[in-house]
């Protein structure tokens, strides 16, 4: 290893130590914490029997939920993935249509549009916030996109373009106003994958609340984990009935008929996971601080190293410092892979950004435009532990 990447490395792993001090098992990128609520909570749906597809949690969660981003409407489901496919459905996407979505996200984003038969169409990222640049998508779209019979076209393969979906990259708002107006020229619904951005703001509006439809994940590396889960937020309130419908088996309520009237999925969140999302949605306040307070620290530890930026909250908003992640001014794949190589060494858990999804096996061929800024930060990016105990307070000081 060069001397330069040995002391490029050493700085790193001294500005770690210096921010959560010695590599332990919390140094790593994400750890849920839990409130001693949730062990009530669940110890409730045990003894009631109630933990499957009834019961009080999932009404709970879903008003907390609501209340929480200022939504007037939130459905629980079983898993982000789920959550984005029914925003999907509900936007219109359906068979052989294209979505537009960044080209750096995590695979469900597209997988959710496939679900649907539908195809992505990646779009270049912003360097900055890591979510997709207005203005690769006005270019692609300017370039193919093509109006018909009242429907909007990609022309280089003939399939409707359905809808446009934006990411909170690591909990980072992207520019939603200027994602919007693109969306409002081209006549294509806004559905946001807010699965990584709960808690984050954008103009003092909570992410997901922006889109037609949007969706939440709850897994266990998010910042609010219902071990998995995931939800539907929308303003509209025909969508939301239509949600609720579509993700409990378009079951219709008898006294004890049982009565469907349409094919639908099974996307219900069971009770006892919804449980343990109501005790962390009551401490999602603190959890955050947490977040913040750690973001603070890397911001301090990192400044004097110049050979890269930590990536920060835009003007416009406020990221819920879901993930954090460091950028090599160096745009050298060895670098940073040496670099991973010598703070997972060390007992601090890094990773690269998402492999971006163009280069997936099944996502090769779709439409994309020019991806400069997606394959740049890929090969620059590392992520660094961010579980939310890492910022010096015990679950027990915070949430006791
Ligand atoms: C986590 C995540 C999802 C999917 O959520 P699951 O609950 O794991 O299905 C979707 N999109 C993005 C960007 C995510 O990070």
């Amino acid at each position: 290893m060069p001397n330069s990447v040995s002391n490029l490395a050493e700085n790193i792993c001294q500005a770690l130590e210096g921010a959560i001090g010695p590599a332990s098992d919390h140094s790593c990128l994400f750890r849920p914490q839990f409130p001693a609520t949730a062990w009530t909570y669940i110890k409730d749906c045990l003894d009631s029997g109630w933990v499957s597809s009834v019961g009080q949690y999932v009404d709970d969660f879903e008003t907390k939920l609501a209340e929480y981003t200022g939504a007037p409407n939130a459905i629980a489901v079983v898993n982000g993935t789920a959550a984005l496919q029914v925003c999907f459905h509900l936007a219109g996407v359906s068979h052989d249509d294209e979505v537009l979505m960044p080209a750096l996200t995590f695979v469900a984003t597209a997988n959710a549009a496939r679900h649907q038969n539908a195809h992505p169409h990646f779009i270049d990222i912003d360097q900055n916030h890591l979510g997709m640049c207005p203005e690769a998508l006005e270019h692609r779209l300017a370039k193919i996109a093509v109006r018909k019979n009242g429907i909007t076209l990609n022309r280089e393969t003939d399939r409707r373009l359905a809808a446009v979906c934006p990411m909170h990259c690591l909990g980072f708002p992207c520019d939603l106003d200027a994602l919007a107006s693109i969306c409002e020229e081209y006549d294509l619904p806004m559905v946001e994958d807010a699965a990584e951005s709960l808690g984050s703001t954008y103009k003092g509006v909570h992410t997901g609340r922006h889109g037609l439809l949007s969706a939440i994940s709850f897994n266990g590396n998010k910042v609010l984990t219902t071990g998995g889960g995931g939800a539907i937020l929308t303003d509209n309130s025909d969508l939301a009935q239509r949600a609720k419908h579509l993700t409990r088996a378009a079951k219709l309520s008898h006294d004890w008929e049982s009565l469907h009237d349409e094919v639908a999925w099974n996307y219900r969140m069971p009770n006892i996971n919804a449980a343990m999302g109501v005790a962390q949605l009551e401490v999602l306040d603190e959890l955050l601080e947490n977040k913040s307070k750690l973001h603070d620290k890397y911001n301090q530890h990192f400044a004097s190293i110049e050979e890269l930026r930590l990536v920060q909250s835009p003007a416009w908003g406020r990221s819920n410092h879901w993930l954090n992640c460091i950028i090599l001014e160096d745009d050298d794949i060895r670098l940073r892979d040496q670099i991973l190589t010598v703070l997972n060494d060390a007992g601090y858990q890094s990773a690269p950004l998402w492999l971006p999804m163009h280069r997936l096996p099944m996502y090769t061929h779709c439409s994309r435009g020019d991806l400069p800024n997606t394959e740049s930060i890929h090969r620059r990016s590392i992520s660094i532990p961010s579980a939310s105990t890492l910022a010096g307070h015990s679950a027990q000081d915070l949430l006791g």
